[in-house]
């Protein structure tokens, strides 16, 4: 059995919906989704989330002919990485 997406929860896809065409319906008008909590940084409906917001099954569906789990794994982590860098630095474009 293959691990789970290693989904630390940092909330930095969610608060992006508004720049994807599949989660571009969920801006709730800032680009951030409607079902995502600022306080808790989850997703409020997180079991009936949409089918583009479950890692696993959009490998089953779309990549699991091209790749191995592990490989999928890589490179959405290296997307997760650039999204909290761009967060950070947007955050703090001096770089203090
Ligand atoms: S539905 Fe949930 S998992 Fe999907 S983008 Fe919104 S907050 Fe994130």
């Amino acid at each position: 059995m293959r691990k789970p997406f290693p989904c630390d929860q940092c909330g930095e896809c969610c608060k992006r919906a508004g720049l994807i065409a599949e989660t571009r319906s969920l801006d709730r008008g800032d680009g951030v989704c409607r079902h995502f909590d600022d306080q808790s940084r989850q997703c409020m409906i997180y079991h009936e989330r949409p089918e583009v917001c479950r890692v696993d099954l959009q490998y089953m569906r779309k990549y699991r002919a091209l790749m191995s789990w592990e490989s999928f794994v890589d490179l959405n982590m290296q997307a997760c990485d650039e999204l909290k860098r761009s967060s950070s630095s947007s955050a703090n474009p001096a770089g203090d």
